[in-house]
């Protein structure tokens, strides 16, 4: 029986760029065969040379680096500069974790007749579940940690865009010590990641996706009892104070909300502005979110790209209704390709679709407020709680306000989310466990009690 494939699109062009192999149930039970038989083996060399394997990842990706962000580009419709900062964090990423690996260590608990030991266990075979947005960066945040760890890892990664992290796989499996150690298994979620799901030789799944399908990754990891990190949809707040520097805050809003085109769980995409300072900050965000260039993902100087498909765009399209209070609407190019331009919208109340739910295109809500309280209400009146940022010059007001917002990971004065030395994951809807950082690596492992009695 001949292989299935799936068609692979440039979102830019609507151009058929290739094929990739469709995995069935039984060549996903075949990968985790092998990757059983690899870790056993892994777990077992010499940190030094398990350091030294991550080492050469990162080396390799780099050596790579120019290949891989044209893929990532060309696949998911990313502007070539952004592409290309992503493949160098993603060496940065296996860097961090190769100088990580031996730092994790258990205690010692001295207890009346013994001493009880515990040791951080690799957990086995990891299945890493990504989506379309950011392929190669959050491959990476769990192929790192989970092989620094001693685990052996397969990678599903979205059926639109597979090219980068298929690529991955091909260079890793060139240089790694142990054949199966890291596999990518292309293919449809429900057949591919439902096989990684079901297995009961897999012993945990990361995912990376939308707050549905997590959900039922969720319930249907219960008959197996697997470990389970979800990171999932986001709809975060910016919290523009009247004492921020409000230029500085409304000229940084657009990298916000409109990086990625707006593809990006943690996109700032409910702008909330102290009514005081609301005329100023409209007008610096209208002209910033005016400069930014949407073109050709090939072009260095290009912001923004398109949406990744045409469905996707059908989806964010549908946000778009005439009866809203449209403060700017940007001229999206008749060509083809999947373009939209970024939309800003005023609501007052906060309650409009387009103000509540995950939109994920570049579509901006600005939400006025009155006091501190009204401000910190609004951000936590939302199902998600993945990030956000907070602008005031007062240091007690942004300290105070980050404790009170239900998010993950929060920025003050800027809008950094994610760090490879810190945690980073969702409160509520958003998902559940961290990555990154040294919770990332410890995510990956089982802790063992072991008693030794010392005393008759
Ligand atoms: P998605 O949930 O549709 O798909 C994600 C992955 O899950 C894909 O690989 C897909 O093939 C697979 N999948 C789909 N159905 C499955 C099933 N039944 N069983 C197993 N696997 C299945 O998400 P998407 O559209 O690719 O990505 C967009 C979503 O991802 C947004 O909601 C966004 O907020 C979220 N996201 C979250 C983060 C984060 O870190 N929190 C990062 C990026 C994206």
């Amino acid at each position: 029986m001949a292989t299935e494939t799936i068609s692979v699109w440039n979102p830019a062009t609507e151009e058929h760029i290739t094929d990739v192999r469709s995995f069935t149930a039984d060549d996903v039970y075949d990968a985790i065969g092998a990757a059983v038989t690899a870790q056993r083996k892994w777990m077992k060399l010499p940190m030094a040379q398990r350091q030294q394997f991550l080492n050469d990842i990162a080396d390799t990706v780099l050596v790579h680096r120019d290949e891989l962000a044209r893929l990532e580009s060309t696949d998911v419709g990313k502007p070539i500069h952004a592409a290309t900062a992503e493949v160098e964090g993603v060496a940065a990423c296996f860097r961090y974790y190769a100088g990580a690996l031996d730092k994790v260590h258990g205690d010692a608990i001295t207890l009346d007749d013994g001493i009880s030991l515990t040791f951080h266990e690799p957990i086995g075979v990891i299945g890493v579940i990504t989506p379309w947005n950011f392929p190669l960066p959050i491959a990476s945040w769990n192929i790192a940690p989970a092989l620094a760890a001693g685990n052996a890892v397969i990678v599903k990664p979205a059926s639109m865009t597979p090219l980068s992290t298929t690529r991955l796989g091909e260079l890793i499996a060139g240089i790694s010590p142990v054949k199966g150690l890291f596999q990518v298994v292309t293919g449809s979620g429900s057949i591919a990641g439902g096989a990684l799901i079901d297995d009961p030789r897999v012993g945990k799944i990361s995912f990376t996706g939308s707050t549905e399908v997590g959900q039922s990754i969720l319930r249907s990891s219960a008959t197996t009892m697997k470990r389970v990190t979800l990171e999932l949809g986001g709809k975060s707040a910016n919290l523009v104070f009247e004492d921020a520097d409000v230029k500085a805050a409304a000229q940084a809003a657009p990298g916000a909300v409109f990086d990625n085109s707006g593809q990006d769980c943690c996109a700032r995409s409910r702008i909330l502005v102290q009514r005081s300072v609301l005329g100023e900050f409209v007008g610096e965000f209208i002209e910033a979110t005016r400069a930014l260039k949407l073109g050709d993902p090939n072009s260095p100087d290009t912001d923004l790209g398109p949406l990744v498909s045409a469905e996707h765009h059908r989806a964010v399209s549908e946000f778009l209704t005439e009866d809203q209070h449209y403060l700017y609407r940007g001229e999206t190019p008749d060509a083809p390709g999947h373009w939209l331009a970024p939309q800003i919208i005023l609501d007052e109340t906060g309650k409009s679709r387009a103000a509540v739910d995950e939109i994920f295109g570049p579509v901006a809500v600005i939400i006025p407020f009155d006091t501190e309280d009204d401000a910190v209400r609004i951000a936590n009146d939302s199902i998600y709680g993945l990030s956000g940022s907070i602008w005031s010059r007062d240091v007690a007001r942004a300290l105070r306000v980050s404790r009170q917002v239900q998010s993950g990971t929060l920025s003050v004065n800027s809008n950094s989310s994610i760090r490879v030395q810190t945690p980073f994951g969702g409160f509520k809807q958003s998902g559940m466990g961290r990555e990154l950082g040294l919770e990332g690596l410890l995510g990956y492992t089982e802790l063992k009690t072991v008693f030794v009695k010392t005393e008759e």
